[in-house]
């Protein structure tokens, strides 16, 4: 069942999701060489919590983090580590949820540290541009197909690949919602676009084959031909037939 949002949870949700954006834009002015994903998380955490707001991400199925922070092949869900260096040339994923006023924000980035090669700051941008590719297509009347449609058109055009095993998703009172939002599909199919309708859109590409797969610690998801991986995610809602973008906070980032 698609939850479709009245006013009152749009409203917490703006705060929900601003506070998200801004404990990833603490994150990315802390992330340099020689940070440990550790204390990344922990500057997302008390940006959080000082925000009034509780991190949704820590404890959920016992995730023991507050961000996901996944580096270069790893795609999603890498847990936080005192023995994880951030190393020249890293590209780092950050993803972070914030629960606040019993509505969740869900937003990811990825950025590049130090010197990457031109192809790492290529897939970087593509995946970035494929959001905005897939978020134009969110629009009353369309279907959940034509934004996973215009995702994958352009992320293959530029050669790369969607993942398909994970997937966006309805966001509200819980972090995951219906309907599913796979960053792939066909255009007219799929479930009706419509005013309150709030979503996770979250393309995961990669630079070589979409298969992934998870590590035996339980979470972190990888590239099986281990090659480089990029995730940008925003939560959106349509509300009166426009598109409002709760967690992009730096229009740049
Ligand atoms: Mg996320
Ligand atoms: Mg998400």
């Amino acid at each position: 069942m698609i939850q479709v949002k009245n006013s009152i949870q749009i409203a917490a949700m703006k705060d929900a999701g601003r506070i998200t954006g801004e404990a990833l834009l603490a994150a990315r002015d802390r992330l340099r060489e020689g940070i440990t994903t550790y204390e990344l998380d922990k500057v997302i955490h008390d940006y959080i919590v000082r925000a009034g707001a509780r991190p949704s991400f820590l404890g959920y199925a016992g995730f023991p983090g507050s961000a996901c922070i996944s580096i270069n092949d790893e795609v999603i869900h890498g847990i936080p580590s005192k023995k994880r260096v951030i190393k020249n040339g890293d590209v780092v994923k950050i993803d972070v949820g914030a629960y606040y006023k019993g509505v969740h924000g869900d937003s990811a980035r990825t950025i590049g540290v130090g010197e990457i090669s031109s192809e790492a700051q290529r897939l970087i941008d593509v995946t970035r541009e494929s959001f905005f590719r897939g978020i134009a297509a969110f629009a009353v009347g369309n279907r959940i197909g034509d934004i996973g449609h215009a995702i994958d058109s352009y992320v293959v055009e530029n050669g790369f690949s969607t993942v398909k095993r994970y997937v966006g998703h309805g966001i509200g009172a819980d972090l995951h919602e219906s309907p599913d939002v796979p960053n792939f599909g066909t255009a007219g199919r799929g479930a009706r676009l419509c005013n309150g309708m709030a979503l996770a859109i979250e393309p995961m590409v990669n630079v070589g084959a979409p298969e992934v797969l998870e590590l035996s610690d339980g979470w972190t998801v990888k590239t099986v031909d281990h090659s480089l991986s990029a995730h940008y995610e925003n939560t959106v809602v349509l509300v009166g037939g426009e598109v409002l973008n709760l967690t992009l906070i730096d229009p740049q980032f």
